[in-house]
């Protein structure tokens, strides 16, 4: 059990402190990401990227062998319950407009349409190439892959049936990029990847060649190949690394662990076809793994700091417009933006990012941290359900964000104001918002084991 005045390691605050402050913003943050279309609209690249690491046919969901892992017998459930079903995409979703599109006619409505009353100016984004100081992986430079334009309300974040052999290749490369080797060694995702040998990946590889030689290289990648069997280490073997380290482990399995939350609480119960909490899930993913918890409050206090230091930025008209031609939807969005940054902020010295990539090996992982953070949402690419693709693809993105602003902007007297694309900001105050869902649930379901125990 945690007890709640216990300090969450790694940050500064303790269980009690965060879940105090989350009470305040949930309010707000439920507001914004629910009512306006700036964010509850996500432009995302779901369905014209290969899984860059593994042929990923025999990981779709739509595969019976994916499915029946987690359900008794397939066929003995309805269609609508079905795994292939429950991970679909409801809704009307919009292309992007091409770039030629957008240099003869930058405010042309959108192809496919986004549905009734959404205001497309708030939900449109044009420039939104990455750049070098990225933790999210660059989509593809042509103007048809840019994706398509989800309703994230309709789309909600929970059980989808999603399991088995193709879940768990997923999981185990994920936490395989966690092996961090000395900074100038490639990641150990890039190594096995089938990539171009233009591809940013490939060049470090070449890199490691010319300076380490083949052979230790061909070592490296018997080692880290993301084919080969993986063992999961557990939460008390990442306390004697160091904190970049720590860190990079706690924000994935963190993430993980929002993503158990949200599909152990809105269950499908495949008897009664009911949508509800499935105390058992939470019982054996979560509850007996005090870890994978502190995890997610970790991520919690990083979140929240991020956003408490990204505020200031977002409160100026000159900084930043969420609604392009339409004013009063733009300033109702700013002050909804505002409402939530304000309340992060709230809780001063919350996770202090100044403390990270300092000493001892730190400085030399920024890079490698970066890189293995970007591969971790390429990795995304190969979740075989599309439901749990968007979902992954924008908790990575805005967890990439969120580390952007902590270690990429400058804390000096004048900072440089971070510029931000649409998506990455969609993704961020999503993020935060399924975390701080993530956090009153997990409230809610010790509440029924501590009934249950008080019972017997
Ligand atoms: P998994 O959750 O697959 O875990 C695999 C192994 O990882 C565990 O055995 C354990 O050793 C370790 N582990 C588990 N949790 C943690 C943690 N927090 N920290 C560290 N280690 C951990 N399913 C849905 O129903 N809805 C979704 O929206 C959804 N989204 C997904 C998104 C992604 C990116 C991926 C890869 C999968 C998603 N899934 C989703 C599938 C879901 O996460 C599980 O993989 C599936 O429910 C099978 O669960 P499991 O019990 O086999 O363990």
């Amino acid at each position: 059990a945690i007890s709640p005045k216990a300090i969450v390691s790694d940050a500064c605050a303790s269980y009690s402190t965060l879940e105090r402050l989350n009470r305040n913003v949930k309010p707000a943050l439920d507001d914004l990401t629910r009512t306006t279309d700036f964010f509850s609209h996500y432009r995302v690249n779901l369905f014209h990227k290969k899984c860059p690491f593994w042929n990923d046919e025999s990981g779709m969901c739509g595969n019976i062998a994916c499915a029946v892992e987690t359900l008794d017998n397939e066929e003995d459930i309805p269609l609508v319950w079905r795994a292939s079903e429950l991970g679909k995409l409801e809704g009307p979703r919009a292309r992007h407009p091409g770039k030629s599109m957008q240099k003869a006619e930058p405010r042309r409505p959108l192809q496919g349409g986004l549905g009734e009353n959404v205001g497309e100016s708030c939900v449109v984004e044009y420039d939104d190439e990455c750049d070098d100081r990225d933790y999210c992986a660059p989509e593809d430079e042509s103007a048809t892959s840019k994706g398509d334009y989800v309703s994230l309300l309709r789309n909600p974040e929970r059980f989808t049936g999603y399991a088995g052999d193709g879940a768990k290749q997923v999981w185990d490369a994920i936490y395989r990029e966690n092996c961090f080797q000395r900074s100038s060694f490639p990641h150990s995702a890039a190594l096995g990847q089938d990539i171009s040998p233009m591809g940013p990946a490939a060049m470090d590889f070449k890199a490691v060649i010319e300076a380490a030689g083949r052979q230790q290289v061909l070592e490296q990648q018997r080692q880290h190949n993301p084919l080969t069997p993986f063992v999961a280490k557990t939460g008390l073997e990442h306390e004697d690394e160091c904190l970049e380290k720590r860190v990079f482990y706690r924000v994935i399995s963190g993430m993980h662990a929002s993503i158990s939350t949200h599909l152990c609480w809105d269950f499908l119960n495949q008897t009664t076809g009911k949508w509800q909490p499935n105390l058992d899930c939470y019982i054996n993913r979560l509850h007996k793994f005090p870890d994978r918890i502190s995890n997610l409050y970790f991520n919690y206090a990083l979140v929240t700091r991020a956003i408490a230091k990204l505020g200031p930025y977002l409160s100026k008209q000159q900084d930043y417009t969420f609604c392009v031609s339409d004013l009063d939807q733009d300033g109702v969005t700013r002050a909804k933006v505002m409402a939530v940054a304000e309340q992060a902020a709230s809780v001063p010295e919350i996770f202090d990012e100044n403390l990270m990539f300092k000493n001892g090996e730190g400085p030399s992982l920024k890079e490698d941290f970066r890189n293995r953070f970007r591969n971790v949402s390429r990795l995304m690419d190969c979740v075989g359900c599309d439901k749990c693709r968007l979902w992954g693809k924008l908790q990575t993105a805005g967890y990439g964000t969120a580390l952007k602003i902590l270690f990429e902007f400058d804390n000096n007297d004048k900072p440089q104001a971070p510029i931000l694309k649409r998506t990455e900001l969609v993704a961020l105050f999503n993020t935060y918002g399924r975390l701080s869902n993530s956090m009153e649930a997990l409230q809610k379901f010790r509440g029924m084991v501590e009934d249950i125990e008080a019972a017997n």
